[in-house]
């Protein structure tokens, strides 16, 4: 196996600016592995060569002519495909936009550009990010690098499968419910849901507004909080994103963690938890214990009600951000002679069963005469789970959970039961009603040697806190350096 595609970003970043390796040696390599594996992994939508290649030679040639470089200077990154790279086609996983150009660049591809990235491909994903499987994508199923038969989750399942396959050693994710921490635990690698606000969407499919963010994708915590160095910071395309300074995230990544008060929440902590995510969870509390860590039993009380919460409020904004797929302004359309027919059409034909079963029952919870009982209480409950979290961080620095109730299963095992597979969310989709930070990152593997992932939840815009905490674990733990055998 080619050595390069086994390097941290940090890693290739560094051999670049040293010359030791050049950027079209390296994007050829991971491009090659990709040619070689993703057939069976099926990770991305569009691999990018000719594209990524032409991105690459441009580094090279300002490495050589002694230009002022990025901070990811000819580092290739995928890129999950509800994300707008110009000129590229952008499908969200949906043949509703099957055929879409993306006419600009979201503001994370400016900046990834501006840092001198390499765009190897397009990943998969569910269909407009809804799902946890990647199975709810139009055109095909992307597997578990670990065991193929095994989802990859979702739905940024094809970034998260891209990286842990070493096709490529980083990637953007989007994050409404888990999209990013839950692949990430499934496929062993590193996903990190910044804070709401911290990160521009301005160029992302909009899913459920009051909850998206985009984020890393890495095999290190180092190389997530290298990327987060590039796409934080305040966008005045983006209403939601907030000016507040941004830290480098790499000063105090190797801080000691004596002192340190991690929360476990009582609710996370269920007797139904499956053996195998209990055991590798509890093996990373004894990890902290011995690097000096406090552990405080807390409580989050309104836990229970998270997963219904969460799917009025993501279904409900769903129904809205989706009225615009009309099969008028974008991509995919149902030739007929009246207009009505053609919205009725365009939609019947171009979205997907879940993606239809989300809107429906989002413009149901918006209606008149079921707003208040359904829309309304939902986000008073909302705002009681976000002040379970600022009880909790009264005494806690950061909180510590499973990333996921079980390991990634196979593929087809809940696709006929939605309810089922909405409950693989229900330890990230707290982070994102509260709207604080949160990082998956690989603790373990299940009997069947699939990858367990332990979540830790910021502060608000203390994702420096985060990255320390998750960084000073991978430094007493070898389970990144593990690759799949494929
Ligand atoms: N799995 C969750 C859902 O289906 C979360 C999706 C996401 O974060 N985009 O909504």
């Amino acid at each position: 196996m080619n050595e390069i595609i086994k390097m941290t970003a940090t890693e290739l970043a560094e051999k670049i600016r040293t010359k030791q390796l050049k950027s079209v040696e390296i994007t050829q390599a991971f491009i090659n592995r990709a040619k070689e594996v993703d057939p069976k992994i099926k990770a991305y939508m569009n691999i990018n060569e000719e594209y990524a290649l032409v991105q690459a030679k441009i580094s090279d040639q300002k490495i050589s002519e002694g230009k002022d470089l990025g901070a990811l200077e000819g580092v290739p990154v995928a890129i999950k495909d509800n994300i707008l790279i110009k000129d590229l086609k952008m499908t969200a996983s949906s043949k509703i936009l099957e055929n879409y150009i993306a006419p600009y660049d979201a503001t994370v591809i400016e900046k990834l550009k501006t840092a001198g990235a390499v765009f190897v491909g397009k990943t998969n994903l569910d269909e407009f990010a809804m799902g946890s499987s990647t199975e709810n994508s139009a055109f095909f199923t992307t597997r578990n690098p670990w065991n193929l038969e095994h989802i990859p989750g979702g739905s940024s399942g094809g970034s998260a499968s891209a990286v842990s396959a070493m096709t490529a050693p980083l990637a953007l994710g989007t994050d409404t419910g888990g999209s990013i921490r839950q692949p990430a635990s499934c496929c062993g690698i590193v996903g990190v849901k910044p804070t709401y606000g911290r990160v521009s969407r301005f160029g992302a499919v909009a899913f459920a507004s009051s909850l998206d963010q985009i984020g890393p994708m890495s095999k290190t915590v180092e190389d997530s909080a290298l990327l987060l160095n590039v796409l934080a910071g305040y966008d005045k395309k983006d209403s939601t994103s907030i000016n507040k300074p941004v830290p480098n995230y790499l000063v105090n990544i190797n801080k000691d963690l004596k002192g340190i008060k991690i929360g476990l929440p009582k609710e996370y902590f269920i007797d139904g938890l499956d053996s195998d995510v209990k055991k590798a969870i509890d093996n990373a509390i004894e990890v902290y214990k011995n690097l000096g860590c406090e552990m405080i039993e807390i409580s989050l009380p309104h836990t229970d009600y998270a997963v219904a919460v969460y799917y009025i409020i993501c279904c409900s904004e769903a129904s809205a951000n989706l009225a615009r797929y009309d099969g008028v302004r974008y991509g995919f359309r149902a030739e007929c002679d009246n207009l009505l027919d053609e919205y009725r059409k365009s939609r019947g034909q171009g979205f997907g069963a879940e993606v239809k079963r989300r809107i429906m029952l989002g413009t149901y919870a918006l209606s008149a005469g079921y707003y208040d009982a359904y829309y309304g209480k939902a986000q008073k409950v909302r705002t009681l789970i976000k002040q379970d979290f600022e009880k909790a961080y009264e005494k806690v620095d950061i909180i510590l959970t499973p990333s996921a109730p079980t390991p990634a299963f196979k593929i087809g095992e809940k696709s006929s039961d939605p309810l089922q597979m909405y409950l693989s969310d229900i330890f990230t989709i707290s982070c994102n009603l509260a709207g604080v930070g949160g990082i998956s990152v690989p603790c373990g593997f299940s009997k069947g040697g699939i990858p367990i992932g332990l979540q830790l939840l910021s502060k608000y815009f203390d994702e420096e806190t985060m990255f320390n905490v998750a960084y000073k674990y991978q430094q007493a733990t070898d389970y990144h350096k593990q690759f799949p055998r494929i």
